[in-house]
Formats: structure tokens, C-alpha cells, sequence
């Protein structure tokens, strides 16, 4: 089918999950609880698993019941030396390219991250200026429909149908499906391939789901 717009997840799915990236960054959440909020240690695994799972993030969830000024928190947890996890990916770059389409990055991080990473993997130029990030869809958060219906609304206000969302969260994957997105699942896991969402275990598969033709 044609699509007019692609909309990409950042983190695990522009570069592999196995990165470690992630869980530096989870660390760097776990010391904000503790240092910031004043959270008892032993409690802020258990706390972030719960409002991760409950609200999509656990930014969101923290905001509920904590004052605290929210671009403080992104700079906190995204503190980490991006250049240890992540470098350079050309094949990438190649492949994104070919995708006639105009591409953004549609992420539950924020957008000096989104720069960032970008930046390193050499594919910033790729996608539009404008990063629809987490504050800026805030008090929303994908999974949320309100999230989707406000990526929508940044990126042209094409149909669904029309938009192509590229992300490694089964809960992210299921609500844009159920709202008309074309899905691509990106599942690093070699079982997993869905029944229901075309899945690819790289980025780099991309075009073997989703031609570059765009249906011409
Ligand atoms: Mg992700």
C-alpha cells in the first residue's frame, strides 16, 4: 500500500536493543528516583517496572505523582556517553534513503537524545527537523492513542492508513495498528515473528516488509 509519511521509534529500534544503551539509560533513571525524588532505593525497581508497564513510560508516571521540571529529568537520564553504545551505520543510512517519503522521529525520549543518537549513527540529515518526543506530545505518551492522533496532527494530518510506524513495543505496535497505521514491528528476539504485523529483526531488513517502490 502507498504511504506518505514514515514515522520512526528511536531507541532499540534504530540501532539494535543489544546495544546496552538502554540499560545505562535505566540505570540513569533508577539514580534520578533516588537522588532527585528521594525514593528509597530498594523500592525504585520494582516502582519503575510498575509505571513503565501502567503508563508507556516511566517519565509519565513519575509526573504523575512527583513535582519535578521535566526537561532536568531527560538531561539526567540520557547523561550517557553515547559513543561507547552506538557508532556510525552507513548500511543505514543507505537503506533509509531509499524511502521517498518524508521520515521523522516519533519517540517516548526527548529530542536532544533523538539528536544525538541520530547524529552518531549519521542519518539526522534523513529525517525532519521536527522530533515529536515525549514533551512535546506530554501529557500523552505512545502507547496512548492521544500520542498517535498527535503525531498525526505534527506530521501533515495524513490519514493513518498513510503512515508507516516503525517500533520495537508490542503495546506501541498494537494501538497504531488498531488506530490504521501500517506497522512494522522491529523484534530483535529470532521467535518472533507475528502473525499479524509484518517483523523484521533489524532495521536493516526493512525493505524486505515494506518495498522501497511505495507502491508503484
Ligand atoms: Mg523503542
Amino acid at each position: 500500500m502507498k504511504y506518505k509519511a514514515m514515522l520512526f521509534d528511536l531507541d532499540d529500534t534504530l540501532y539494535s536493543g543489544d546495544s546496552g544503551l538502554w540499560i545505562a539509560i535505566k540505570e540513569n533513571i533508577y539514580h534520578f528516583m533516588i537522588q532527585k525524588l528521594g525514593i528509597p532505593a530498594d523500592e525504585v525497581h520494582e516502582l519503575r517496572e510498575t509505571l513503565f508497564k501502567k503508563y508507556g513510560t516511566t517519565f509519565k508516571g513519575l509526573s504523575m505523582s512527583y513535582e519535578f521540571e521535566k526537561q532536568d529529568y531527560m538531561d539526567f537520564v540520557h547523561n550517557v556517553p553515547l559513543e561507547d553504545y552506538i557508532s556510525k551505520n552507513v548500511a543505514l543510512r543507505n537503506m533509509l534513503v531509499k524511502y521517498p517519503v518524508k521520515k521523522y522521529i516519533f519517540t517516548n525520549a526527548d529530542a536532544n537524545h533523538a539528536r544525538r543518537v541520530t547524529d552518531i549513527l549519521g542519518v539526522r540529515d534523513l529525517f525532519e527537523k521536527q522530533i515529536i518526543d515525549v514533551l512535546d506530545m506530554f501529557p500523552y505518551c505512545k502507547p496512548m492513542p492521544e500520542a498517535f492522533e498527535h503525531v498525526r496532527s505534527q506530521t501533515g494530518n495524513y490519514k493513518p492508513d498513510e503512515i508507516v510506524f516503525v517500533d520495537d513495543s508490542m503495546p506501541n505496535i498494537e494501538t497504531a495498528h488498531k488506530l490504521g497505521f501500517q506497522v512494522v514491528w522491529m523484534n530483535r528476539n529470532k521467535d518472533g515473528k507475528h502473525a499479524l504485523y509484518p517483523t523484521i529483526q533489524d532495521i536493516l531488513e526493512l525493505p524486505n516488509v515494506l518495498p522501497t517502490s511505495n507502491g508503484k
